[in-house]
């Protein structure tokens, strides 16, 4: 086991990416923190990883004081944190004309300033603990922009430099800092996309799919165990030399270096 007996805050984990993470770190034997808005969605998780210590935290990561609840609760629970996998919820799509000012701000709330806020919140405590880990899970966007997600081109870029600085500033305390960029993830969210896609454009569901899987070429989308396996690797021992990397994973689809 990769991770045992470690403790582990996963946000926005109650269902894709993040829920995949979860399914990862608990095989792991990490013991877990995981936020997210749905209680239900999160409890129905936890019971689903029950050879390790889940503690589902309900929270808007927009809200300050949610995510502040969301530490809270992982000491009050274990007493430390050694691992934060930072993942946030898909910011609304548009092209800069179609978004309004709220959903910039809503925007930098939810890709940005929740991963300052975490990030925050933990780092007193891995501090005092002797280290820890900083994953944060961000989007092939970094690398190369999809035309129509405007806020996620522009503003999760900041997570970039937040995982170069933090990596150059938190070496001396042991806290080791990285960052995944993922590209199409099966997830209910990219089916949810596809399906109103499709209903636009009058086709089946399963055709734009495909369509998606041929950008790849391994072919397919990732499971999201797939960026768990990445992400458990990250927060191991096994990568005790790895600080301020940014790890594409996104099946061989970017082709710029
Ligand atoms: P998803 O919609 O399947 O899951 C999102 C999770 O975020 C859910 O658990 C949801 O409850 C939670 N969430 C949403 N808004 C939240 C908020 N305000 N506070 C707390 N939790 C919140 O999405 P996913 O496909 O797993 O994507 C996860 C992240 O990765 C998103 O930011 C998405 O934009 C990004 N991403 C996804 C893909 C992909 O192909 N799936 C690719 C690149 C980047």
């Amino acid at each position: 086991m990769l991770l045992k007996g470690k403790v582990s805050i996963i946000t926005a984990a109650s269902r894709g990416i993040g829920a995949g993470v979860a399914t990862v770190f608990a095989r792991e034997g990490s013991n877990l923190v995981i936020a997210s808005r749905s209680r239900e969605r999160l409890e129905a998780l936890a019971k689903k990883l029950n050879n390790v210590t889940v503690v589902p935290v309900e929270a808007d990561l927009t809200k300050r004081e949610d995510v502040r609840r969301v530490v809270e609760e992982a000491i009050k629970n274990f007493g430390r944190v050694d691992v934060l996998v930072y993942n946030t919820g898909p910011p609304k799509p548009g092209a800069f004309l179609e978004l309004t000012e709220e959903d910039w701000d809503y925007g930098v709330r939810l890709l940005m300033l929740s991963a300052v806020w975490i990030t925050r919140d933990v780092l007193p405590h891995m501090i005092n603990n002797g280290g820890g880990r900083l994953i944060y899970i961000t989007s092939s966007t970094l690398k190369q922009p999809i035309p129509t997600l405007t806020l996620s081109n522009v503003i999760r870029i900041s997570i970039a430099g937040l995982v170069k600085t933090l990596a150059y500033q938190l070496g001396r305390y042991n806290i080791l800092v990285n960052g995944i960029m993922q590209g199409y993830v099966d997830t209910e969210r990219v089916r949810e996309v596809a399906e109103a896609r499709a209903r636009r454009e009058n086709r089946a569901v399963e055709e734009v799919l495909r369509e998606m899987a041929l950008e790849i070429p391994l072919g397919r989308l990732a499971r999201p165990e797939e960026i768990g396996e990445i992400a458990a690797f990250l927060a191991s021992d096994r990568s005790s030399y790895l600080s301020g990397s940014l790890i594409l994973v996104d099946g061989g689809r970017t082709l710029c270096i």
